[in-house]
């Protein structure tokens, strides 16, 4: 069994951004990466925190818009515009979740799709549909990534994705199946998850509900891929029980340091991308 080491692939990607950062800075250029963080949820803080000492360190710099949770949408959406002009700024990201009385796709719509690193965008999200993808989500985009480095091939393959949110599991299916596997998504109402899991060459469960994948939902051999992130006891957990899961399958990402890094790291890749777009 070969754990999927995202900790370390994530590292040697942040170490040749840095190299890339490096160049476009010697001909005057700054990367710029724009947050914005509404309200005082503390995981979102925790999110924001790590992306911004994640930019520092590969030499993007930041800018962060903290703002109270009463904020309304038309001042969010000034704020955004704003950006949307800024030449220095190259991409921007809105921390999810946003407090109710904002309508998220609208604020998601504000922000100018070529500055849009976090490929939230339905412009984006149809660039990915249509196979041509501009920018995509960081996360399906790490695990992707990912599956490469472990020469892991797609093609053909029967893959089963429990998870149809927006950010992980629907962008996933559609990378999946633009490179040649066939998919199946499965979420809150599919009956009989349990069938549609232990046939999967390849298992990705992005839900966030510990223990949703057990041994007897796995076929012997697969790759399994967990994106789930929970707090159980102050530990952080997958929605696999790794323990046993990994006893029958060939490869599988832990948690943490399986999925986690790697997202940070394509959320900077996905921002150099975006600087090659404007500067080259
Ligand atoms: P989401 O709320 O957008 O989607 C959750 C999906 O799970 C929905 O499609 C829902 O129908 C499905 N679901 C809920 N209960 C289910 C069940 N019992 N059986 C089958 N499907 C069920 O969530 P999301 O933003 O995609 O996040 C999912 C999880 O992944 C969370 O734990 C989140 O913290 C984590 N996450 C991790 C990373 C990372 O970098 N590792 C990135 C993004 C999200």
């Amino acid at each position: 069994m070969v754990i999927l080491d995202g900790k370390t692939l994530a590292k040697k990607i942040r170490l040749s951004i840095k190299k890339e950062v490096n160049q476009f800075k010697e001909k005057g250029i700054i990367p710029g990466l724009a947050f914005i963080l509404v309200g005082d949820n503390p995981a979102s803080q925790v999110y924001v925190n790590m992306k911004t000492k994640a930019c520092e360190e590969v030499g993007i710099y930041s800018i962060n818009h903290r703002m109270p949770k009463e904020i309304n949408e038309k001042e969010l959406v000034d704020v955004i515009k704003m950006l949307n002009d800024n030449p220095m700024v190259h991409g921007i990201l809105v921390q999810l979740p946003l407090p109710e009385h904002i309508d998220e796709e609208k604020i998601i719509e504000a922000i100018d799709y070529k500055k849009d690193i976090d490929g939230f965008h339905p412009y984006n999200m149809g660039r990915l549909a249509r196979g041509n993808p501009l920018f995509s989500s960081c996360t399906p985009l790490g695990i992707m990534k990912l599956l490469e480095k472990y020469s892991i091939d797609v093609k053909g393959k029967d893959v089963v994705m429990v998870g149809a949110g927006n950010i992980t599991g629907k962008p996933m299916a559609l990378m999946l199946t633009n490179a040649g596997a066939t998919v199946q998504i499965c979420h809150i109402h599919t009956r009989n998850l349990k069938e549609k899991t232990k046939v999967a060459d390849i298992l990705i469960s992005a839900v966030g509900k510990p223990g949703l994948i057990k041994e007897d939902m796995v076929k012997e051999g697969a790759v399994v891929i967990d994106v789930g992130i929970s707090r159980v006891e102050g530990k952080v957990v997958g929605d696999i029980d790794f323990e046993n899961v990994s006893q029958k399958v060939s490869h599988i990402t832990p948690v943490p340091g399986g999925v986690g890094p790697m997202t940070i790291a394509m959320l900077l890749y996905n921002t150099l991308q975006s600087v090659k777009l404007k500067e080259q």
